[in-house]
């Protein structure tokens, strides 16, 4: 497939390069503040498996070796070593079971009407935002 130069340089790459091989997709949300709603829209990385896995495998890693450090300190690992083990276990799991991050978004502050930028990361809704131009407090969730 043949790119024309200046429709390449337009290209998101940051979007394309990372995470590798996930994709995204484009869902509406609802914005309520004070009894108003407006609406928005998200761009929702779905993370493949493959990414999942290294992510987990690198959280398990980093608990390993503070599990490990424990060991070391004296007396205090009798308490420090079995909370280690199980915040590895915790973060490891909790690690694996996210699927889906928020990367963008824009929506329309109920508030002043002017579009801003939404909160990126965590997709569980219903998310506290606030409006990026008039600071005010907002509720993002799915219609
Ligand atoms: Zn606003």
């Amino acid at each position: 497939m043949l790119c024309h130069p200046a429709k390449q340089s337009e290209i998101d790459y940051r979007e394309i390069m990372t995470p590798a091989d996930s994709s995204l997709e484009i869902e509406q949300i609802t914005v309520t503040a004070g009894g108003v709603t407006k609406s928005g829209e998200i761009k929702v990385r779905i993370l493949s498996l493959p990414y999942r896995l290294f992510k987990t495998f690198g959280v398990a890693l980093i608990w390993v070796f503070i599990t490990i450090v424990n060991v070391l300190t004296p007396l205090l690992h009798f308490v420090t070593v079995p909370l280690s083990i199980l915040a590895t276990v915790y973060f490891t799991i909790k690690t694996f079971k996210v699927r889906k991050k928020i990367s963008s978004g824009s929506a329309i502050c109920p508030h002043c009407t002017q579009t801003f930028n939404t909160m990126t990361g965590s997709y569980k809704f219903p998310i506290k935002d606030t409006c990026t131009n008039c600071n005010k407090a907002l509720v993002l969730n799915r219609p």
